[in-house]
């Protein structure tokens, strides 16, 4: 069997060796957080734990930190609990967002990206100020598809300025980049262990400061995470996800670094073979790649490389299954047959040198 070369990272990292640690230790606790008793008050000192840990990664009290399965429960439970909390509100997304948060929107004011994959905050601005009903915008701070990075920072203080409520899809962002709940403008922030190195099952709803934050849960079950999501939590991948965190933010410098010079190795040799960029004139994750290359369909792509042993996506994880659809990511920056040709290359953050050298040489061979 060949050695398989994991480049999809962005449909799941590998699982870390802390992660995979504190998950055997919290599995074999038996009691449930909510008991009362002392295997109860065990599980709940391992919840505890997690729960102050992935707060403060992202500046918050340990109160605003809300588990949840993953990524799209948390973004499911923004959007919802905080229109119900707040009231109704007409909803703002970028263009460019994951299935997570436009499947959760019944209806939505939608904002362009350009051809770099970016939103526009005067676009923001003007949506908001030509109508000042109260407003949710849900932006993502990184693309899963072009790893591209949005202006949340500048969407942040608009919203602010308006009274708007901001829901940042952080989960390709979170463990990679830089991200905290307290900026100017943030309401809330979605994250997903698996994305940063945690097993698949666990995510949170981190929500900003300033004392608990009320929030009326998708499913209200026996009143867990303080009435805010009901149900037993899945403490070992929670306990597993703040350990991945932990590991996630303590090499993130480094990794970053790393895996700049590995993409932008790749990027140089796929260009250097007649491919293109998507999204290279932006900001973008240091460890996500977008290539399009003309006349080679992704399909015929993915399977080439399968066969040489090299795992990547021709999209997301959820909608690559789909055959014949096309990416609205890519709709929405304008690619136009490029989008049927392009395939997303993401490192994992255990990604070696030996592994992009052997990615470049196969990469480069002449389509059959
Ligand atoms: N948001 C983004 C940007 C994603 O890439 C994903 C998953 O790929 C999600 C949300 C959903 O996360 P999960 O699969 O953990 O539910």
């Amino acid at each position: 069997m060949l050695p398989v070369i994991y480049f999809d990272a962005n449909a799941t990292e590998p699982l870390r060796p802390q992660a995979r640690d504190a998950m055997l230790q919290a599995a074999t606790l038996c009691g449930n957080p909510s008991s009362v008793h002392q295997a109860g008050r065990q599980a709940r000192k391992l919840l505890d734990d997690a729960r102050k840990r992935i707060a403060r990664h992202f500046d918050t009290e340990d109160d605003n930190c809300v588990f949840t399965s993953g990524g799209t429960e948390a973004c499911a439970l923004a959007i919802h609990g905080l229109q119900q909390e707040n009231g109704p509100r007409r909803v703002i997304i970028g263009a460019t967002e994951h299935d997570a948060v436009r499947q959760a929107c019944a209806e939505t004011t939608i904002l362009p990206v350009d051809a770099n994959g970016q939103i526009n905050p005067d676009d923001l601005e003007r949506t908001l100020a030509e109508d000042q009903s109260p407003a949710l915008v849900c932006l993502m701070l990184a693309n899963n598809e072009t790893g591209v990075l949005h202006p949340v920072a500048e969407a942040g203080r608009i919203c602010a300025q308006y009274g708007a409520l901001l829901h940042i899809d952080a989960v390709q962002a979170a463990g990679r980049v830089p991200v905290s709940v307290t900026s100017p403008g943030v309401t809330s922030l979605a994250i997903s262990g698996h994305k940063f190195g945690g097993p698949k099952g666990a995510g949170a709803l981190l929500l900003a400061g300033g004392g608990a934050r009320q929030l009326a849960p998708l499913f209200a079950g026996g009143g867990q995470e303080r009435g805010r999501r009901g149900g037993t939590p899945a403490l070992p991948a929670i306990y597993a996800m703040a350990a991945a965190l932990d590991a996630a933010i303590a090499d993130q410098e480094q990794r970053t670094q790393q895996q700049t010079r590995f993409r932008n190795r790749i990027d140089g040799a796929a260009k250097a073979s007649g491919s293109v960029v998507i999204g290279e004139n932006s900001p973008r994750l240091p460890n996500t790649t977008s290539l399009a290359t003309p006349g080679i369909r992704a399909e015929a792509r993915l399977i080439t490389m399968d066969m040489a042993g090299i795992c990547i996506s021709s999209g997301s994880a959820c909608s690559s299954g789909k055959i014949g659809r096309r990416s609205h990511v890519l709709e929405a920056m304008n690619t136009g047959e490029l989008a049927d040709c392009t395939v997303r290359v993401s490192l994992p953050w255990n990604v070696t040198e030996d592994e992009v050298t052997q990615f470049i040489s196969i990469w480069a061979r002449p389509a059959r």
